[in-house]
Order: C-alpha cells, then structure tokens, then sequence
C-alpha cells in the first residue's frame, strides 16, 4: 500500500491524481489533502478518500463550520497545513500539485523529511532547481517529474540502457495563437488565451501556453532534471500533442514517449513508477490519427523560450526574476488590466532592471521573487 499526500488535491492535476487512486483502491491510501480555498471540493474529497489530514492553505476553517461526519481527520490551515502534508503526516509519496512559488517550500520540506516527491509545480524547480535537486541527491530520493514533457524524458531515459542523451527534444503544441499574427496576438484577451486546443489545466499554466513561457518555465525545468545544459534542449512545435518530448542519443537515434494528451499517463507513471497500471486512458490510434507535424518555433512572436533561456545563462536569480514577473504580469492580464503581448515585455523589463540578484537560499529566492513582481506592479 502506497501512502500518498496530495497538496492542490482540488485542482487539475490533483483531481486527476485521485482518479488514479479510486481506480486502484489496492494500491493506493490517501495520506493528506490540501487545497488553497475551495472548501466544498475538498470536503467531498475527504468524504471519499478518508485522509488523516485535509487543510486550506489560505482559508481558516473554525470546527463548527466543518460538516460533523468530516470530523474523524485531522483539520488545519495556513502554512502549517501545507507543512504537515509535505512533512508531517505518514505518507511513502507527496504530490506537490498547487500552483506557484509557494511549491518550492514544499518540496523541500518533502525531501528533508525523507518522502518520495512526484513534482507537477514546475515553479519549484524554476526558482530553487539547485537546492531542490541538491537536496534530492543528499536524501537519495530523485525527483519524479509529472510534467507530461519530463516525464516523457524521464520515460526515454529509463530505455536508454545508460547511454547518455546527446540533447533533449521538447515538444510544444504552440498553443491557442500558433497561427495567429503579431497584431493579433498582442491584443488577445483572456477568454482566448484560455482557450487551449489539445490540454485542459488550470488557468495559469493555460495562459502560459498560449505566450509559450510554459515552455520557457519547461526548458528551465529539464536543465535541473535531467543535468542538462539549455544549448542541448531544443524546442520543437508539435501541435498535436501527441509526442510529448524525445531525447537524441550519439548514433543519431531519437527515442520519444507518445500518447494521448491526458495527464493521468504522466500522473500515473510517477505514482507507480517504475510499474505501469491501467490509467483509464486509451492508447493513440496512430493510423486514426494519420498525421503528426513538427515545426521550428517562431522566437520573434513568441520571445518567452528566449527570454527563459536569458535568465538561465544570467544565473544568480534571474530565473526566480523570470518566474514572478511572469505569475504577476499573468494575473494582470486576467484581470484585463494589461494587453497579452505587454506580458513578455514586463518580464524582459524585470529581468533588465533586476539583474545580479543572488539566489543562494530560499530566502534569497523569496526576496527576488517580491522584487519582481512589485517590478511589473510598477510597469
Ligand atoms: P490548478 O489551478 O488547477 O490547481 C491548483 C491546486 O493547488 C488547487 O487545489 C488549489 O486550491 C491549490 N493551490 C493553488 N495555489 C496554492 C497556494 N499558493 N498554496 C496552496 N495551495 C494552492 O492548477 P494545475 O493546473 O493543477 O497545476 C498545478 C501545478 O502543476 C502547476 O505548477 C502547473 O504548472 C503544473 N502542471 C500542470 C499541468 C496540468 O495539466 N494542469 C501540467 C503540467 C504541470
Ligand atoms: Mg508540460
């Protein structure tokens, strides 16, 4: 029986998540669900997976107020019950599916406390990839990406008999405005950007995807997976989404993981990793299918890859920069207080006016994260 905390239980992933676990009942016992608000969606969850904990990270729940049959588990909110989830609370796995920089600390505390981390929240690798993965080597518990593009890496590797990958191949639907022009992209709105033609996800990672700094977040990401330096990601556009990345070997044989774009193959991998278990999802049918189309990525209508690939090389926290001015500039966008194309141009502003910023703890790390997103504040 695997003990599994799940920290975003409500969200996308983490619903998806569950999926698995109600599928194999055998295998799985929820230890720990966390949410951040949506407290109904979390009492039915705890209604039916019967955790020893379940929290709101940013919501107070008083006992009254806590539906009496709900009352056998462990209730708390804030920080603390973020912490107990990762690090507290018995469990073999912690899956860290909440949205943000508020990952990082998670991870953290997840590996210091000896649990085996299944990593959505790609924020954490983003902005502390070199304390997570340091960490992660010192506790001997290697990270398991869900990420569909790192997991599907993650899967090459495992075939790879050890032969080293020359360079990493990751695949990008090019989002809801791959074909659109330059003037109508700038001029997007939310309800477009929201609009995703093969994924359904929460709305942050959605809106990323349609200006490509998922995929930017997504290169930062594999360069702390898998070692990798970002010279040796290549980005390549995919808009079917059914080859989720590939990795090139020195013999010039490309090894890639297809399948249909639904992450409880990723999910599921890591759960039950290096096991495969029934997920509910279908194989492609190729011939079905019968076309799958690649193209290069256009850097001039989308700048985020570059500007991703920017902060890599800049070190220090620019990353960090990258990431905050990225979340602030996003949620500005959704509240349609500025243009689509004003968010790449607020985080390469960001990433100008705050360069050098050190990123040696995760203090370092917080404060450069608050500087950038008063930076886009300020506009
Ligand atoms: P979502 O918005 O659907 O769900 C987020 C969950 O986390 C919810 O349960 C929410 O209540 C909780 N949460 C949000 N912010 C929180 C905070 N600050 N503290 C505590 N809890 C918080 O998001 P999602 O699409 O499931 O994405 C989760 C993470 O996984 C993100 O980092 C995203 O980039 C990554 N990811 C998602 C997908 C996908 O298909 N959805 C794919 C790859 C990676
Ligand atoms: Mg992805």
């Amino acid at each position: 029986m695997t003990r599994i905390a799940i920290l975003g239980s409500t969200g996308s992933i983490g619903t998806q998540a569950l999926d698995i676990c109600r599928r194999h009942p055998e295998r799985f016992r929820v230890a720990a669900l966390t949410a951040r608000s949506s407290r109904e969606k979390l009492f039915e969850q705890v209604r039916e997976f019967r955790p020893e904990m379940a929290g709101l990270a940013e919501d107070d729940i008083p006992l009254n107020e806590i539906p009496e049959d709900l009352r056998f588990c462990r209730w708390m909110s804030g920080a603390e019950a973020l912490k107990a989830a990762a690090a507290e609370v018995p469990a073999d796995q912690v899956l860290v599916s909440i949205v943000g920089i508020a990952g990082l600390k998670s991870v953290l505390d997840a590996l210091e406390a000896g649990r085996q981390v299944l990593l959505a929240n790609k924020e954490a690798l983003v902005t502390g990839g070199h304390l997570v993965m340091d960490l992660a080597k010192r506790m001997g518990k290697p990270i398991l990406p869900v990420d569909s593009e790192h997991s599907a890496i993650f899967q090459c590797l495992q075939a790879a008999g050890g032969n080293p990958a020359e360079k990493i191949l990751l695949t990008a639907s090019g989002g809801p405005f791959r074909t659109w022009d330059r003037e109508r992209i700038e001029r997007a709105t939310p309800r477009e950007a929201l609009k995703h033609p093969n994924w359904s996800m929460g709305a942050k990672i959605t809106v990323d995807s349609a200006s490509m700094f998922n995929k930017g977040l997504e290169i930062i990401e594999a360069r702390w997976l898998f070692d990798m330096p970002e010279d040796r990601i290549r980005v390549v556009i995919h808009p079917e989404s059914i080859v989720h990345s590939a990795i090139v070997f020195r013999d010039g044989a490309v090894l890639a993981q297809l399948g249909m774009p639904d992450m409880r193959v990723p999910i599921g991998y890591a759960m039950t990793y290096p096991e495969r278990v029934e997920t509910g999802v279908p194989a492609p049918d190729l011939a079905a299918i019968g076309r799958l189309t690649f193209e290069e990525p256009d850097t001039e209508k989308f700048p985020a890859t570059e500007l991703a690939r920017e902060a890599l090389r800049a070190g220090g926290a620019a990353c960090t920069v990258l990431n905050g001015a990225n979340e602030a500039a996003v949620a500005a966008f959704l509240r349609e207080e500025i243009p689509f194309g004003e968010i790449a141009r607020r985080v390469e502003n960001a990433l100008e006016r705050l360069a050098g910023l050190p990123a040696d703890s995760i203090g370092d790390i917080m404060e450069a994260d608050r500087r950038a997103r008063a930076c886009v504040g300020k506009g």
